[in-house]
């Protein structure tokens, strides 16, 4: 009998390796990913997939802006959706089995204190005149030395996925089932109770941890483009993680050895599931047909 696996992808199953998002490698790089995937189906596993969208929500946020004198910008909420049914559709495409996209909310506190501080860097470098210009209709902009402007909004954190008990249902029905793509399109609840959308994105990673107990799924794989998570990384030292408990996991985690934007949310992640009962795993996507089966990567486990 098989296990319920859920696969987060990161950038590289859906760009080329230089992170070129044209439509032509966005859709080599998710057949490329498709066929890691399909083993794992193969061998009889249940999987449920989702994934990052940030060149994709950047090429949006580009064309919102070019045409903004011809066409109204769209809000990113809306820029979130239209990426998860996109990519969503590149997989059912490529893969080849029972699936299908569930366009996905993620609820969030409209009052998490990340939007009364936006870390999180989307889209194009512009010129401190762009900037400027986007500044005044109600955007925050930063400026990284050496590289330009660029747009800054709120991560808040993920509380529920709302849009989980249809990916369940559809998973229990046997379709393979992509889900909460960019760590979902974030709402916040009104004091009406109504849901709306919010200018702000979740981070994939973040969700992933959210989402796996909410389709019941034993074993999470963050999917990216190293094979472990790696102790002094970029060091003559540097060694992979095997297989690691989450309370030496966290003492890692806490003296820093993860990259704060990019390994670090993944280690977050896996120690939040492997903390509720679940085994997750950081590898690569070259890697996922044999997380399942050990050997291959970092495993997080209670
Ligand atoms: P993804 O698109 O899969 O989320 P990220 O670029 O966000 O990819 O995260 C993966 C990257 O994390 C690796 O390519 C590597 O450059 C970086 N990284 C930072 N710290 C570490 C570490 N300690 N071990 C391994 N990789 C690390
Ligand atoms: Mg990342």
């Amino acid at each position: 009998m098989g296990e319920r696996v859920l696969i987060a992808l990161g950038g590289n199953a859906m760009t080329a390796p230089d992170g070129t998002a044209s439509p032509v490698h966005q859709r080599l790089a998710v057949e490329r990913a498709m066929r890691h995937v399909s083993a794992l189906i193969d061998a009889g596993h249940q999987v449920v997939l989702t994934h990052g969208n940030g060149p994709q929500v950047g090429n949006l946020l580009l064309k919102n802006q070019i045409a903004a004198a011809v066409v109204p910008p769209v809000p990113l909420d809306w820029c979130g959706a239209q990426t998860q049914a996109t990519i969503g559709v590149l997989v059912l495409n490529s893969l080849g089995h029972r699936s299908v996209v569930v366009v996905t909310r993620t609820l969030v506190d409209a009052a998490d204190p990340a939007f009364s501080d936006p870390v999180k860097p989307i889209g194009s470098y512009f010129g401190p005149d762009e900037a400027a210009r986007f500044e005044a209709l109600g955007e925050t902009w930063r400026e990284f030395p050496g590289k330009g402007w660029r747009r800054v909004v709120a991560s808040p954190r993920p509380l529920e996925i709302l849009d989980a008990p249809a990916a369940l249902t559809l998973m229990e029905a046997g379709y393979t089932v992509v889900v909460a793509g960019g760590g979902g399109v974030p709402v916040v609840r009104l004091p009406s109770g109504a849901l709306t959308g919010v200018e702000a994105v979740v981070d994939k990673d973040a969700t992933a941890a959210v989402l796996a107990p909410a389709v019941r799924a034993g074993v999470l794989v963050l999917a990216t483009d190293v094979p472990a998570a790696v102790i002094g990384y970029g060091t003559p030292g540097a060694r992979p993680i095997g297989r690691i408990s989450v309370a030496d996991m966290r003492a890692l985690l806490d003296a820093g050895h993860f990259g704060s934007g990019s390994m670090g949310p993944k280690v977050e992640a896996a120690l939040r599931f492997a903390e509720t009962g679940g085994r997750a795993v950081i590898t690569s996507l070259e890697n996922i047909g044999e997380a399942l089966t050990g050997g291959v990567g970092t495993v997080v486990e209670g």
